[in-house]
């Protein structure tokens, strides 16, 4: 019928059919979608990447790297893992170079800036 049609990459899902009447016979019409199975998996993965959860890697990895204390006063008390580009601009919380710890009191300050 048409050579190379169904040749097209990608997935089809079968989402509808109807029966169209002409004027001499029934014809099956499907009504075929560009599968987004694909497409989702990668809506998938950028969610992993946008993660406001810090991984235990990177939480250990930066604890370690600032010696368990806030990286501006050396307070070791009521500390934070924070974002240091904010996870609502963009900032990702996979990356030990966006992250590092502050005491609760340097996290407000800095939260205070920003607001
Ligand atoms: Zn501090």
């Amino acid at each position: 019928m048409f050579p190379g049609v169904w040749s097209f990459k990608g997935y089809f899902d079968l989402v509808d059919y109807k029966v169209v009447h002409d004027q001499y016979r029934n014809v099956f019409r499907y009504i075929l979608q560009l599968s987004d199975r694909s497409e989702s998996s990668n809506v998938e993965k950028k969610k992993l990447e946008h993660s406001r959860l810090i991984p235990s890697e990177v939480k250990r990895e930066v604890w370690k790297r600032d010696g368990g204390e806030c990286v501006i006063c050396g307070d070791n008390k009521n500390l934070h893992f924070d974002h240091d580009l904010p996870f609502s601009r963009g900032g990702t919380s996979l990356s030990t170079k966006n992250v590092r710890l502050l005491c609760m009191k340097h996290n407000l300050q800095k939260s205070d800036k920003i607001e």
